[in-house]
């Protein structure tokens, strides 16, 4: 259904290293709190190796950001449609990454047409498209009926989560997903208020190296994941098992998400249930995660065998998660 369609990529098995970062933020150059070189130094602060800058209408980019900063700053947009495009009466905002310059305001066309204008107009420009919060924007499966040119959606936006709790995009995901829109997710903070909505939502990016054109190429080959919190450290896939094995920072559930009733996951604690999975185990062959509290730190998820995609999500005690992208199993 997308042009940029793309099966197996595993960033675990492929060369470089590992780089975080948010890919939507907004300065004052719209309607974000800080000016852009303030902006970076909070971020460079927080540890992070590289930002998107993406102002309303406005493209904004390393030009716009002064002195040193040891992270990589990328020239982004985010445009919308008007007038009611959606199913619903909302409208699609979409961000560009790695865009050259402002995105033209067009005001005529509607229905999903309107959004694939712009998609068509930042794939143009040599842009990577986003549709950005889409469950913030109320959009639903009909809206993306015949979409195409856009590399994924932000499963995770930081900003509309904690402005009324509509930040986890999952479901849409995985509805998408399963009627055969093969797109990536991406992690983002969308930052307006450094503090409020900042430092919460990562796309980690396994590059070459930290340079705006390596990172936005491994973007675009989907050689990432998106989270607002745990460290997936390790995908390993076994075809002539039948397993999937994660090692990821400390967490109370590890999971295959899958279409339909397929899928499979383990849960941490005494009760923890285990479906199609098994626990690590030691040294001494003591099983992890079955002690009150004790956190797992990966699994060994069995597939079905007939999966049409699959993703792994890792949720943390604080309900913090994080999503591989999907690996499509078959058409
Ligand atoms: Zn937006
Ligand atoms: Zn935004």
């Amino acid at each position: 259904m997308t042009d940029d369609l793309r099966r197996g990529a595993n960033p675990w098995a492929s060369p470089g290293q590992w780089f975080r970062g948010t890919l939507h933020a907004h300065t004052t150059n719209s309607d974000g709190a800080m000016p852009p070189t303030k902006l970076v130094e909070h971020y460079a602060y927080a540890g992070a190796d590289f930002i998107a800058l993406t102002d309303h209408w406005k493209a904004t980019g390393p030009a716009d950001v002064f002195g040193h900063h040891d992270l990589t700053v990328i020239q982004g947009i985010e445009v919308n449609t008007e007038s009611a495009t959606t199913a619903t009466g909302s409208n699609f905002h979409i961000v560009g990454l790695g865009v050259p310059g402002p995105i033209a305001r067009r005001t005529e066309g509607t229905g999903p047409a309107a959004a694939q204008w712009y998609l068509d107009a930042i794939r143009e420009v040599g842009g990577i498209a986003v549709v950005a919060h889409p469950y913030w924007s109320g959009l639903t499966l009909r809206d993306f009926d015949g979409l195409h040119g856009y590399l994924g959606i932000e499963v995770w936006n930081a900003d509309t989560e904690v402005h009324i709790g509509r930040g986890d995009s999952s479901f849409l995901w995985d509805d998408l997903l399963t009627h055969g829109h093969d797109i990536l997710g991406l992690g983002v903070d969308d930052c307006h208020r450094p503090g409020y909505d900042s430092v919460r939502g990562w796309t980690v990016v396994r590059a070459p190296d930290r340079s705006a054109p390596s990172l936005l190429a491994a973007v675009r080959a989907g050689h990432f994941y998106a989270s607002s919190g745990p460290e997936i450290l390790d995908v390993a896939w076994d075809e002539a098992a039948g397993t999937v094995t994660v090692r990821c920072s400390p967490a109370r559930s590890v999971t295959l998400v899958a279409d339909g009733t397929r899928g499979a996951r383990l849960n941490a604690g005494p009760l923890g249930a285990a479906m199609r999975a098994d626990r690590l185990r030691s040294a001494t062959n003591r099983p992890e995660g079955v002690i009150e509290g004790e956190l797992l730190t990966g699994a060994i998820l069995h597939l079905g065998g007939n999966e049409r995609y699959v993703r792994v999500q890792v949720e943390d005690d604080r309900g913090r998660r994080a999503w591989t992208n999907p690996v499509f199993r078959r058409a």
